[in-house]
């Protein structure tokens, strides 16, 4: 995605509101201690929604969410080990459930009892990002509907759970791979396992960039579906073993 200057961000922004006062503080894209500058800035907020977390989440209505990366390092003002934070530069698409309808979201975490599809882990709401198998990057114009009342099926065909903690984003992996493929061509490879459950690397020729019908293309890639691709690789793995057990 093409950055948005500080200017275009800070214009999306409610002036004097909190986020907008430590997007101040992180537009030099320097790093900032939490501790000692983060809490002069907007005291309670900082880290949460009307801070930093608010900030990398951007909105429905146009601001997209700002790269931040996080690190813990000993700060010299607070003579202690503390968590500090540096805006890359980069945005991103909205996150995805910035867009949901609070009780859609709701809906879906239970649905998948709050476990994230790749670690197989139960996490609390904060570390789950409820991630549109169909990327954002590959929609076009046009946001899908989201019906509150869609059925669990339609739910389950349209989203799964990725985690977000402090140790990674899977959420932020995934976008990176499907901008490689829009570049390149060549489909996602998470974990760095070249596997796909329909198709191979290829994007096929026959299927379009974007628009609605560009979601035929993602099948078979693990970013688009972890589960699906996370099943057949088991599958294959034990028609390997079996062919080898004949032979
Ligand atoms: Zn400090
Ligand atoms: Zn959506």
């Amino acid at each position: 995605m093409n950055p948005e200057s500080a200017e275009s961000l800070k214009s999306k922004l409610k002036s004097g509101s909190s986020q907008s006062k430590v997007f101040d503080l992180l537009s030099d894209q320097k790093w900032h201690c939490r501790n000692c500058e983060g809490k002069k800035v907007a005291s309670n907020q900082y880290a949460g929604g009307g801070g930093i977390q608010g900030l990398e989440r951007g909105n429905r209505s146009g601001r997209p969410g700002l790269v931040i990366e996080t690190k813990r390092e000993i700060c010299q003002v607070c003579q202690k080990i503390t968590i500090w934070d540096r805006w890359t530069g980069e945005t991103r698409e909205a996150n995805a459930s910035a867009n949901l309808p609070p009780k859609l979201v709701k809906r879906i975490l239970e649905i998948y009892n709050y476990i994230d599809v790749i670690e197989n882990r139960q996490r609390l709401p904060h570390e789950l990002v409820i991630d549109h198998r169909f990327p954002m990057e590959r929609w076009g114009k046009s946001e899908p509907n989201h019906d509150v009342n869609m059925s669990e099926t339609e739910i389950r065909n349209k989203f799964q759970l990725l985690k977000k903690d402090s140790s990674g984003n899977h959420n932020l992996l995934k976008s990176r791979s499907c901008e490689k493929c829009i570049e390149t061509g060549n489909r996602g490879t998470p974990l760095g396992l070249e596997f796909w459950y329909f198709g191979n690397e290829k994007w096929p020729d026959n299927i379009p960039q974007s628009g609605s019908e560009a979601e035929e293309g993602c099948v078979g890639c693990g970013w688009y579906n972890f589960e699906a691709w996370r099943t057949a690789l088991n599958a294959t793995l034990k028609q390997v073993e079996s062919q080898n057990f004949l032979e």
